[in-house]
């Protein structure tokens, strides 16, 4: 197929185009204390997923990353002033049990922006203290619905909890004086509707940012019934802005290639321990994959029957631009 757009004309800047300005850390691999209804996760631990992805995250099949592979990962991030460390994945972060050692760990190798996940609902007293003594610059509480929408859509029973946790949070990051950023959000579902203005109107009172994540697919994992898509299909950004860490230290095409198909694992740190996060994303592979989506083609596994295109934004409505210009997180002289 003739080239009509080189993809290396998408990167945002040569930095981008050296390294992901995103590095996404799957902490585990389908352990969280929620039962969301829009993710494989949560209906995993609920019951109504799909025989698939309840074969994936099967009981016995759960893990947590081991924080050798973390540290290796968050060595490199250090090295590139432009990047930062998203903690999340398939599952709830703060249950992976040496969190905060993690947060530690990359904040002293000189992490610029360590950003994490969370559902709030292991957010104790005590382990908000020691996340933002560790040095967390940016907690995300996944707070999907307010009073009655959110028991409907996250099946979790601990609204109340979760409410006064992330409150706590909210509150003694301010007594600790520490440059830490708090973002409510939720996924913008059709159950959500009737009650996303008193979301917003509430959480704005304790969050830096109140945002709302597009309703998107997991990779068509979800059936999203009407959520209408645009009519004509665009490269994805996820493969020019985020690099993924699976949980056993393979790189991965996507967020989403949780099947760790082998045409999505483009490299593997613990097979090969001079491999670098750097050279996968430079490589032909990567840049093929990344060729085949500026060309139309989706052919790459998890891409074919993917939804989450619509929701990837680029420019501006991006999470890189919130960090950078909302939640003023980083030095932006070093965008080129
Ligand atoms: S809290 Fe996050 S990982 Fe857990 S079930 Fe809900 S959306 Fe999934
Ligand atoms: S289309 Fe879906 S699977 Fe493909 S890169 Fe984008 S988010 Fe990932």
């Amino acid at each position: 197929m003739e080239t009509v757009i080189d993809a290396h004309e998408l990167f945002k800047n040569k930095q981008q185009q050296l390294f992901p300005s995103c590095t996404q850390v799957t902490l585990t691999h389908g352990h969280c204390d929620s039962q969301c209804s829009a993710c494989p996760i949560g209906q995993t631990n609920y019951g109504d997923a799909s025989a698939e992805v309840l074969a994936l995250f099967h009981k016995s099949k759960r893990l947590f990353m081991d924080i050798n592979i973390f540290k290796r990962v968050a060595d490199e991030v250090a090295q590139y002033p432009h990047a930062w460390l998203r903690l999340h994945g398939r599952g709830e972060p703060l249950m992976h049990p040496k969190i905060v050692d993690m947060v530690a760990y990359a904040k002293n190798a000189g992490v610029n922006t360590v950003q994490c996940f969370t559902d709030g609902i292991s957010l104790t007293e005590k382990k908000a203290r020691r996340l933002l003594e560790a040095g967390l610059d940016v907690l995300e509480c996944s707070i999907h619905g307010h009073t009655h929408t959110y028991e409907k859509l996250m099946r979790n029973g601990k609204y109340e909890k979760v409410k006064k946790n992330v409150i706590y949070y909210s509150q003694l990051k301010n007594i600790l004086g520490v440059n830490a950023k708090l973002v409510v959000s939720a996924v913008d579902q059709p159950d959500f509707q009737a009650e996303k203005s008193a979301h917003k109107m509430f959480w704005s009172q304790y969050a830096d940012e109140v945002i709302y994540r597009p309703y998107h697919s997991w990779g068509n994992r979800i059936d999203m019934g009407c959520a209408s898509l645009p009519q004509k299909r665009h490269a994805c950004t996820q493969l020019w802005t985020r690099l993924t860490i699976g949980p056993t230290g393979k790189i991965l095409a996507c967020f989403n290639s949780w099947d760790e198909d082998p045409d999505e694992v483009l490299g593997d740190l613990i097979q090969d321990p001079t491999l670098t996060l750097a050279q996968v994303w430079q490589d032909h592979r990567y840049h093929t994959i990344r060729q085949d989506h500026a060309n139309s083609q989706y052919s790459l596994k998890c891409c074919v029957n993917c939804k989450d295109w619509a929701g990837s934004s680029w420019g501006n409505n991006s999470y890189e631009s919130l960090l950078r210009h909302k939640l003023k997180l980083s030095d932006d002289s070093h965008h080129g």
